[in-house]
């Protein structure tokens, strides 16, 4: 089976202005590596999101609000700009999402890649935040719950916490949240302790780490803490906010993760969902060292179309000490 592709033109033009890091180019650096797709890679077409769609994870309030911003120029945070196409761009990118998981739901892939923009995993579910105006991977997660998918896993590697999505579902079993982030870093959220509450206890895993984490960790935290908890969890469907922020270049992320590191990361998560019988989609979020980027997201799409990752599990004693500390904070929730 294959691995899908999505992306749209209307990414492009979705422009936070001069000098803000989550610039259209991180989408042309990934779009001139991916020029030539390797053998078992293909693209596909991604639809908008239906106002319905995007409101299971959102207030129509917040839907309605940036729908009236349409065509123009806004400030929603510090950090958050729209520009005349920033809506339709948003629309769509949550739509890429949806059209992945109805992809990877009827077995037309295996695994798939969405790259969108704007990125989405700090939207809140009553407003944007941190770059991101809607959570696509919550809509993507809450779209496979609407089709029948019992329990979905989220996985989330980019640098920050995704504090958006670990709100949208902290009281819920049937949408895991894992979290792979610095700490205490942007946004604040994401220390251990936060592991879910009410029937959502234990269902949103945090992994907190100290910057300059490099391949060697966090191949130990894939294979210590995010593949048994997946096995466990046994879900029917693994989505990824796919952040490559985490990268060694870049310039918000501070930790040391190279292309090999995320194909590594990709790879150990394509063969933890195989096991559970779940296809896997990622959602493209942070990253913006702009070569890095573009390389980064090839190598998984290469390992997601079949090719190969050298893992590398040596963790060092920081990364352990992180380890450890999950492993003490998730006791009685799971055996790691
Ligand atoms: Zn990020």
């Amino acid at each position: 089976m294959s691995t899908l592709l999505l992306t749209d033109d209307l990414f492009l033009a979705h422009d936070p202005g001069e000098g803000h890091p989550e610039t259209p180019d991180r989408l042309r650096s990934i779009l001139h590596e991916l020029e030539s797709l390797p053998e078992g890679a293909r693209w596909g077409t991604a639809r908008d999101a239906t106002k319905p769609q995007v409101a299971r994870a959102h207030t129509l309030a917040h839907v309605e609000a940036l729908e009236r911003l349409a065509g123009r120029h806004a400030e929603l945070d510090p950090d958050t700009m729209m520009s005349p196409g920033s809506y339709a761009a948003a629309l769509r990118a949550a739509g890429a999402g949806v059209t992945l998981v109805d992809a990877l739901l009827k077995r037309e892939a295996a695994s798939g890649f969405a790259l969108v923009r704007p990125p989405g995993h700090h939207a809140e579910r009553d407003r944007a935040m941190g770059f991101c105006l809607f959570n696509n991977v919550g809509i993507a997660a809450e779209h496979a719950r609407a089709s029948g998918v019992e329990r979905v896993a989220i996985v989330d590697w980019d640098v920050h916490h995704g504090n958006g999505t670990q709100h949208l579902f902290e009281d819920r079993a049937d949408v895991l949240f894992l979290s792979t982030h610095r700490f205490p870093f942007y946004p604040g959220t994401g220390a251990a302790t936060e592991k879910g509450v009410g029937p959502g206890a234990g269902f949103t895993v945090n992994v907190p780490l100290p910057a300059a984490m490099g391949d060697g960790d966090y191949g130990a935290f894939f294979r210590d803490l995010v593949s048994p908890v997946l096995a466990a969890y046994r879900p029917g469907l693994v989505l990824v906010s796919a952040g490559f922020d985490p990268y060694v270049g870049d310039p918000l992320g501070g930790m040391r993760v190279s292309e090999e590191g995320f194909a590594a990361m990709a790879l150990t998560l394509k063969q933890v969902a195989a096991e559970s019988g779940a296809p896997l989609g990622l959602l493209l979020e942070g990253g913006y060292d702009l070569g890095g980027l573009g390389r980064s997201v090839r190598r998984c799409v290469e390992v997601l179309a079949g090719g190969t990752a050298q893992t590398r599990t040596d963790a060092s004693p920081r990364g352990a000490d992180a380890i450890a500390q999950v492993r003490a904070a998730q006791i009685g929730h799971w055996r790691l």
